[in-house]
């Protein structure tokens, strides 16, 4: 992202690290589109060492409709998960199906039409080599994070890291009927933890990069400022910097340069404080506003969210839920 210091005639002015990373990545743009909009100072959480290092994430409110894990609307929710794809070109896109259920995703598409020639067809292919075939259109699954920032611990954070990175290492930690008790580590309250994780460079067809190999403990924190630390926060699915269809088939299909690239980038509001609900049992009823819209949706979606929603109804955690009028 590029960081406004000031503005000159309307414009922003660019920082000389933006310009400096151009020059670096010439005519090409190596980095591609950036992969997220981050809400106006807010900085990017990144272990770029290996060691041993403490994270705390932090819940945001959910505000969409379709989450991929059903949480349902309003709820507080630790992680968004996402694809990513690359782009035979270079670089790295979010794949739109991932945040928009109703936009429709070239790469995907191929991905499962090539898996069924694959499949179908008379080559005898080992997972190996179906793997590879598939690789120009397979996604990465990446989860979206709020952390502290570990100089700071009252400023929220986007990390933003591939399940592989991080996600793994936390669901072997969690699913351990011993850590049950931690499952609620994201959480402001006395449920919330510090995770204490172990980091280690690996390599993979010779790029080498950090990741959480195992998550040593979960350690008991402070509550944290409800109000202050969720007030920072935005719903994680605007963070994902989403391309538009004309941007999407130009990189897919690698035709002409993109000169008409229109500006995707999508505000988000941090000035507003809300406020959402813990899980309770209120939260699976549809709010009168929501329900003509979307009762439907809630309805059936409302158990699995159950089901989902690991914070369980505890006395003195409930809140009252302030009408927003965000609407997805
Ligand atoms: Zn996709």
């Amino acid at each position: 992202m590029v960081k406004v210091r000031d503005k000159s005639s309307g414009f922003r002015r660019p920082s000389a690290g933006a310009v400096r990373k151009s020059i670096k990545d010439g005519p090409k743009g190596g980095g591609g589109p950036p992969l997220f909009n981050l809400p106006d100072g807010m900085g990017q959480f990144e272990i770029k060492k290996p060691g041993i290092f403490k994270l705390n994430l932090v819940p945001y409110g959910v505000m969409e409709r379709n989450h991929p894990e059903r949480v349902q609307r309003k709820s507080l929710w630790y992680r968004r998960m996402i694809r990513v794809h690359r782009p035979a070109g270079g670089g790295s896109i979010v794949c739109p199906s991932s945040v928009d259920s109703m936009r429709k995703c070239l790469w995907c598409k191929a991905f499962f039409k090539l898996k069924k020639e694959l499949e179908e067809g008379n080559e005898e292919l080992n997972a190996e080599e179906m793997r590879e075939r598939l690789k120009p259109f397979s996604g990465q699954p990446w989860d979206l994070f709020y952390v502290l920032d570990p100089k700071d611990n009252e400023t929220v954070m986007l990390y933003a890291t591939s399940y592989g990175k991080f996600g793994k290492a936390l669901k072997n930690y969690i699913e351990l009927p011993q850590n049950k008790k931690h499952a609620l580590f994201f959480e402001t309250n006395k449920d919330g933890r510090t995770i204490k994780g172990q980091f280690n460079e690996k390599t993979f067809q010779k790029s080498k990069f950090i990741e959480c190999t195992a998550i040593l403990a979960m350690l008991p924190r402070e509550p944290l400022n409800d109000d202050k630390i969720i007030g920072q926060t935005v719903c994680l699915s605007k963070i994902p910097n989403v391309l538009d269809d004309e941007t999407l088939k130009k990189m897919f299909y690698q035709t002409d340069e993109d000169d008409s690239k229109p500006d995707s980038e999508e505000k988000v509001s941090t000035g507003k404080k809300k406020k959402f609900k813990k899980k309770d049992k209120s939260m699976a009823k549809p709010k009168k506003s929501d329900k003509k819209k979307s009762s439907k949706v809630e309805k059936k979606s409302t158990k699995k969210v159950k089901k989902a929603a690991k914070p369980e109804p505890k006395k003195g955690t409930k809140k009252k839920g302030k009408k927003s009028d965000e609407e997805e």
